[in-house]
C-alpha cells in the first residue's frame, strides 16, 4: 500500500545511529568500548579475561600405551567411617 513521504520520515526517525562510547584502556592504552574487555590486551578491570588456552599436543598411541603401563596401580583403600 502506498504511503506518504511523511510516514516514511516518521519510520526513519528511529534509524539514527549513536556514537560508540569509547575510552582508553588502563593497561595498554588502546581505544576500547566501555564495559567491554579490551581487544588489544584482553583485559577487563585489570584481569586477563580473554587469555587463550594453549592445548597440549596430542599424544600418539605409543605414548598413551607407555603412560598407562608405567603408572603403578593405586592401592584400593576403603574408607572406614568410625561408628560408635
Ligand atoms: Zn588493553
Amino acid at each position: 500500500m502506498r504511503h506518504t513521504s511523511g510516514h516514511t520520515g516518521n519510520r526513519r526517525s528511529h534509524h539514527a545511529l549513536t556514537a560508540v562510547d569509547a575510552t582508553l584502556c588502563k593497561d595498554c592504552g588502546a581505544l576500547k568500548q566501555k564495559h567491554r574487555a579490551c581487544s588489544g590486551c584482553g583485559k577487563y578491570k585489570g584481569i586477563d579475561v580473554l587469555a587463550k588456552k594453549v592445548k597440549a599436543p596430542k599424544k600418539t598411541k605409543k605414548e598413551k600405551k607407555a603412560a598407562t603401563k608405567s603408572k603403578p596401580k593405586a592401592a584400593k583403600v576403603k574408607k572406614v567411617t568410625a561408628k560408635k
